[in-house]
This record gives structure tokens, C-alpha cells and sequence, in this order.
């Protein structure tokens, strides 16, 4: 229990004790996503990765809508691209976005180590430009997204997002709730009034049934409809 403790991005939302009650007894990590949480624990960043718990349901979605083509934006140290990877099938495809080469040297050596590099295809670039770009090539739309970058796009990468995902596809989008900041009418940076418009647009938007979980941070699960 304390090890979890220990290395598990806490969840604002959740008692921490209901939190290892539920990663202990039902989320089933595979070995080297767990060596992959160790070492972004030690990360002065680390509270960027996501919880094993959400990687599960991430996984479970994947399976449910049976996606084979997973677009994620911002990758940090790979936990989430690994976690998807692995519950795609063998000819899945992640199409991942990051700007950073120093963070995503991590993640590649654990893609490697999982068997699933060959699925992935990490394009570093801003991910508004990496979106344009596979756009204007025409690709076939992806059953999933993932949203996870600098949080002040986040309403361009929602709607880029909507733009490349099928019709009853998934957008999945991180930290909607930004540890409450977003319910505080006092916090007004850019990152909190982007992630607040975001929720009170998706709230409404008829292009996708929506709903927000509050694991970790706060996501946001939206269906293409
Ligand atoms: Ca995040």
C-alpha cells in the first residue's frame, strides 16, 4: 500500500484511501507500465502522468468501442501511449504528439520493452502543426483521442481532435478539472480559462454526448456523435 502510495499521482477528487482500495484490487498494470510509473514518479514532473486507475479506463474504452487507431496529444513519459498500445490490437496504430525529445526518450524505452514500439509513431512536433498535417494528408479518422498537452490549446486540440475521430469515437480530455481551479471564480490564468471553456462548451456542443469523470484530475469523455 505504501508503495502505491508512494508513487501514485493522487487524485483530488477521490479519498486517497478509496484510491488504493480500487488500484489494488481491480486495476490489472502490467509489469512495464509499473516500472514506467516508478521511474516518472522520481520526475519533478510527474504529477503530469496519468493514474494506473485512468489507464484502465482508458484501456477498457479502447476495448469497448473495439479502437484500433489511437491519436494522442502530448505525451510526456508514455504512460497513457503504452497503456493504449497495449490494449489495441496487433495491428493497432497510436499516433503520438509531443514536442519534447528528453521526455519521450523515457517513453520509448519503455515501448520498447513492452513489444508495442512498432505501433507507435511519435511525431515530435507543436501538435496543432503534426494535425494540420496528417489533415491535409487525408488519413483515416482515429476510433480515440487523447488530450493531455499545455492546457491553454486545449479547446484547438478538442476541436482538431473532433475533426480526425470517427463518427462514435471517443475524445478523451486530462486535468479538466485542474485540481478545482476551475470552479474558482479567483483563478483566472490562461491554462484555467482555457480548461473552464472547454468544459462549459463541451457541456453543450451537439456534435458529442459527454460526460466528466472525476478520476485524477478530472476527465473529460466526449462521443463523436
Ligand atoms: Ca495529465
Amino acid at each position: 500500500m505504501l508503495l502505491y502510495e508512494a508513487m501514485t499521482a493522487k487524485s483530488t477528487f477521490i479519498d486517497p484511501a478509496i484510491q488504493e482500495y480500487i488500484i489494488a484490487t481491480v486495476v490489472r498494470e502490467n509489469p512495464v507500465l509499473r516500472a514506467l510509473r516508478e521511474e516518472t514518479a522520481r520526475h519533478p514532473h510527474s504529477r503530469m502522468a496519468i493514474g494506473p486507475e485512468q489507464g484502465a479506463l482508458m484501456q477498457l474504452l479502447a476495448r469497448t468501442i473495439g479502437a484500433t487507431r489511437y491519436l494522442e496529444i502530448g505525451v510526456f513519459t508514455g504512460y497513457s501511449s503504452l497503456a493504449m498500445a497495449l490494449a489495441l490490437p496487433k495491428d493497432g496504430y497510436v499516433l503520438a504528439c509531443d514536442v519534447s525529445e528528453e521526455y519521450t526518450a523515457l517513453a520509448r524505452r519503455y515501448w520498447d520493452e513492452a513489444g508495442v514500439a512498432a505501433k507507435i509513431d511519435l511525431r515530435i512536433a507543436p501538435a496543432l502543426q503534426t494535425l494540420a498535417q496528417i489533415r491535409s494528408d487525408g488519413v483515416e479518422p482515429f476510433d480515440m483521442a487523447f488530450i493531455d498537452a499545455d492546457k491553454s490549446n486545449v479547446g484547438e486540440y478538442f476541436d482538431a481532435a473532433l475533426s480526425l475521430v470517427r463518427a462514435g469515437g471517443l475524445i478523451l480530455v486530462d486535468n479538466v478539472l485542474w485540481d478545482g481551479a476551475v470552479l474558482d471564480a479567483a483563478t483566472s490564468d490562461r491554462d484555467t480559462q482555457a480548461l473552464r471553456a472547454l468544459n462549459a462548451k463541451a457541456g453543450r456542443d451537439e456534435r458529442v454526448d459527454v460526460a466528466l469523470v472525476p478520476v485524477c484530475d478530472g476527465l473529460l469523455i466526449a462521443r463523436k456523435r
